[in-house]
């Protein structure tokens, strides 16, 4: 199968080109780099059906070919994270807007109508604060004034998008809205919470919880969130639908902070920061969200792998190999000479 994945070196990009590679599809990957990272892709450089390209998708001139080229599309090319989503509002809207509109025009205009895998998000529900969030509840937008909206309205948008070249031009959709994934690969620098959990009690720092703590997620882990996607791919063939895929065991983030805490037998404190200090003014925190997962288990029979402490010890080992490796870079920049050869 020939698989082009968009966003391609970024998190859950570059683990759906595992999965692919892995079972001797060909993928093609283009990413800007502007949140990916080469170094995620590092260990399929040699592979003859590996493709990189680095390019924006708003004006990549390869997309009518590579999308010609294509049976599966998994458009993941997005601004992520709420402190990106804070800082670039007008880029969210542009890139994430646009640049899906552009890829399914491609799709279009080739005749050949692969599948497209669009990654909308549980921020479609807004502030919908339902036990689970069902695919048929109404989407909400809030009232407020602020740009913490333009993320979801994007999303809203391309889920829109995504129907519509379905229903006009019978073009398979499967619109996933993630729900919280995490996994290694996934940096804290954007703003996710359980790699900079994760990061501060490896270091014994303090734990900074936002606001409470009180706020709700349910996180699921990138490998099973990779598994399931394809697995709903394959179900759904040529219909298109929407779909939760996350994991459905709730947890508040102060219970998160502990449960890091305790995972990583770490010194570190909880430190409550106040939601203005960590985003600014006009910002609103979700208070809750858990998905239904009725749906996805009703079509694929999806059972997850990971469970939340497994991820958490996997994302603790790999966070101290790198504190030691950095450790010892340092040791033999800094050590002297002498000290060396002996
Ligand atoms: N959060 C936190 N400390 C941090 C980063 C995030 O308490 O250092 C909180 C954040 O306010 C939110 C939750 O963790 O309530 C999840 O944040 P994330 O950005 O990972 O996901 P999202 O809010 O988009 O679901």
């Amino acid at each position: 199968m020939h698989v082009l994945i968009t966003g391609g070196a970024g998190f859950i990009g570059s683990h759906l080109a595992d999965l692919h590679l892995g079972r001797g599809d060909q993928v093609h990957v283009v990413d800007d780099l502007s949140t990916g990272l080469r170094a995620n892709l590092a260990q399929h450089e040699d592979n003859p059906d590996f493709r990189f390209d680095e390019a924006d998708i708003l004006t990549w001139d390869k997309l009518e070919r590579a999308v010609g080229w294509a049976d599966r599309i998994y458009h993941l090319a997005a601004v992520v994270g709420v402190y990106r989503v804070i800082a670039e509002p007008t880029k969210v809207l542009a890139t994430n807007i646009a640049g899906c509109e552009r890829l399914l025009r491609a799709a279009q205009a080739g005749g050949w109508k692969p599948q497209v895998v669009l990654a909308s998000s549980s921020e479609v529900y807004g502030h919908n604060e339902e036990d689970v969030l069902r695919e048929d509840q109404d989407l909400s937008v809030s009232t407020r004034v602020g740009t913490r909206w333009g993320y979801s309205v994007s999303k809203i948008a391309d889920e829109a998008f995504g129907l519509a070249y379905a229903q006009r031009f019978g073009i398979p959709a499967v619109i996933a809205r993630f729900f919280n994934t995490i996994g290694p690969r996934q940096v804290g620098r954007y703003g996710m919470v359980v790699p900079r959990f994760v990061a501060q009690a490896v270091r014994n720092e303090p734990i900074t919880v936002f606001g409470g703590g009180q706020q709700t997620r349910s996180f699921c882990d990138v490998r099973d969130t990779v598994e399931a996607l394809d697995l709903l791919a394959w179900r759904a063939g040529r219909n298109t639908l929407v779909v939760n895929v996350g994991n459905d065991r709730e947890i508040s983030i102060l219970e998160l902070a502990e449960l890091v805490i305790e995972r990583a037998q770490s010194r570190s404190t909880i430190k409550h920061v106040p939601l203005r200090e960590a985003y600014g003014e006009d910002f609103e925190d979700i208070r809750r969200r858990r998905p239904s997962l009725a749906r996805l288990r009703a079509l694929t029979g999806f059972e997850h792998r990971y469970t939340l402490e497994r991820t958490i010890d996997d994302l603790i080992a790999i966070e101290r190999a790198r504190l030691n490796e950095a450790r010892d870079g340092y040791c033999t920049l800094v050590r002297p000479e002498s000290e060396r050869a002996a």
